[in-house]
């Protein structure tokens, strides 16, 4: 079984953006990170977004609210990020505090800067398979991670266990894209083992600790597990138990240091197409 290592395609993906800034004249591409509140796993993502965004040799800015501020206050903030021509694109830490309006900041981001693909442009332009539109980052995390390792997607059939916006639902439209025939599963779904068994690839993403082992899974499939879970013992672990793949999967991507080290590399890859597209503008 081979292992899909999560930094092998990042290193690729790092390879493109600094080609693609290298063509900016000189100019550095800058993220906005908004967040309200200090939610401590906020603040580890942002913090590895940082990094990430910095080894690309990129900018970012963070925008940090108190948990207290008013929404008023908070979209009057968002506005005058979202309108700052300094600022390439923007990435927005949700969910937020319950009594400011998600779907307002969703529809509000400009589709331009709108890094992890949560506007509505964004939604229908992947929904639609167009090459301009951003989709959630780990989501097309998944595609890079199948690309950067040649594992064929054409006429392959793929079962998804998760219909989330974040992942289950854009990565079907993704693959549709990449012509594979794709099955989404969701907690309705029934004789979930049966279906999984059926696919080339297995993409788990119900975000529930070690929910499937290798029973589920064909000979030979390629396992790709987005989910990031804490098991008994405190420690990180995906949807699926790792023992007894080896002699099932053909490839799989190991948590943590899978599709999770991928995701903020497409953040950067994102932002780096944000500011050529506006440079080109
Ligand atoms: P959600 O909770 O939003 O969605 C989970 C989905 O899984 C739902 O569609 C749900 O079905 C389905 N599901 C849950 N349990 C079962 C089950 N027993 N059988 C079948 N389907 C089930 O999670 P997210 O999509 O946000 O995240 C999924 C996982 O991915 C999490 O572990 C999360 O931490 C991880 N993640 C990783 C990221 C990264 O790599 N950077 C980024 C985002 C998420 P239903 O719709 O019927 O409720």
């Amino acid at each position: 079984m081979i292992t899909l290592k999560g930094a092998e395609v990042s290193a690729k993906i790092k390879e493109q953006v600094l080609a693609m800034n290298g063509k900016l004249g000189g100019y550095v591409p800058t993220a906005a990170i908004v967040r309200i509140g200090e939610r401590p796993d906020d603040l580890s993502y942002e913090r590895n977004v940082m990094k990430r965004i910095a080894a690309y040799g990129m900018e970012t800015k963070s925008y940090v609210y108190p948990a207290d501020i008013t929404e008023e206050e908070f979209f009057a903030e968002f506005q005058k990020i979202n309108d700052d021509e300094a600022i390439d694109g923007i990435l927005l830490f949700r969910p937020l505090p319950k009594y400011i309006n998600e779907k307002r900041a969703e529809q509000m981001i400009r589709p331009e800067k709108d890094l992890d693909g949560i506007c509505a442009v964004n939604t229908a332009k992947v929904f639609a398979g167009e090459k301009d539109g951003f989709a959630p980052c780990t989501a097309e995390a998944v595609i890079e991670v199948l690309k950067a390792f040649d594992i064929p997607m054409e006429g392959k059939r793929a079962v998804i266990v998760g219909r989330s916006m974040v992942v289950g639902r854009p990565l079907s439209m993704l693959m549709l894209k990449e012509n594979v025939t794709v099955t989404v599963c969701h907690t309705k779904t029934k004789d979930l083992k049966a279906v999984c068994r059926e696919a080339d690839i297995l993409v788990a993403a119900a975000g529930k600790a070690k929910m499937l082992d290798a029973s589920f899974l064909k000979e030979g499939a390629v396992l790709i597990d987005v989910g990031i879970n804490v098991d008994e013992n405190g420690k990180l672990c995906g949807d699926v138990l790792w023992e007894g793949l080896e002699e099932k999967a053909s490839a799989a991507t190991p948590v943590p240091g899978g599709v999770g080290a991928v995701t903020t590399a497409v953040l950067a890859k994102h932002l780096a197409m944000a500011a050529e597209r506006k440079v080109n503008r």
